[in-house]
């Protein structure tokens, strides 16, 4: 083992230290004083010449992996809180599921709140957010766009699988904002991967709480196409699930 600024002290890998073609910073990497940020290692040839031609995951992905206590968050807003939320009539039922839902001993682990655009449901995101984590929970928050855009990245990088497994297992996954545009196929098939496999391990009492918001409908409505089936299917089950419309008017600016 070297003892170069670059080394690894396991598993014979040592770090570019020009990231070159590895210009992006993978989230689970971010503060790594090995990778810096990279997430990923060129191994070392047994000769103690470095493989340029590999690469493979710094020991901060197993940290990360491996650590239940570490709380992915992304784009947490500290000041969208249950106690700022706009309250009405129209949308007491998705605020009430919510703060339901982010209660350590929620009776429901899923949650699906489906509404207009603007209408309170990334407010809800965070609270909920805010709270598991203030209560020690493991817990990651993106827009469903965003999620998929890492997992290009992470097809890009060859360790989707890995990515995937992280994100399917993960105890709190809160996806905002699942819209028409971002569904492709591709997107579909993975999103039921990782619903399915949350609402299997729910229903056999390892509850995986998934809280998701869309403007989508539960049914083709005008122009506005209908939820996947299978994520509505589970996201319904009386069980483990609740499905909140949030009718709440269009309160931003301009809208
Ligand atoms: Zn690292």
């Amino acid at each position: 083992m070297g003892q170069g600024r670059f080394h690894r002290n396991t598993q014979n890998s040592e770090v570019v230290e020009d990231p070159g073609e590895f210009n992006q910073v993978n989230e689970w990497a971010i503060g790594c004083k090995i990778c810096k940020g990279l997430g990923f290692v060129h191994p070392v040839f047994p000769s103690g010449r470095i493989n340029y031609s590999k690469v493979e995951p710094c020991v901060c992905w197993d940290k990360y992996r491996f650590q239940p206590a570490v709380i992915r968050h992304r784009g947490l807003n500290p000041s969208q809180t249950f106690d700022n939320f706009q309250l009405s009539k129209r949308n007491q039922e998705a605020y009430d599921a919510a703060r339901i839902f982010a209660e350590p001993d929620s009776p429901y682990p899923f949650v699906l709140i489906y509404g207009s655009t603007g209408c309170g449901k990334t407010h809800l995101c965070q609270a909920c957010a805010l709270t598991m984590q203030a209560n020690g929970d493991a817990v990651r928050l993106s827009t469903l766009a965003d999620f998929f855009s890492d997992c290009r990245n992470h097809l890009d990088s060859k360790d989707i699988e890995r990515y995937l497994e992280i994100v399917r297992g993960w105890p709190v996954l809160i996806f905002d904002d699942m819209k028409a545009e971002s569904l492709s196929n591709w997107a579909v098939t993975h999103l039921e991967d990782i619903i399915d496999f949350r609402y299997r391990e729910s229903m056999n009492g390892n509850p995986l709480r998934t809280f998701l918001t869309t403007n989508l409908d539960v049914e083709p409505h005008g122009n506005i196409p209908p939820i996947p089936p299978r994520i509505l299917s589970r996201f319904s089950d009386y069980k483990v699930g609740k499905v909140v419309l949030n009718q709440d008017i269009d309160h931003r600016p301009g809208n």
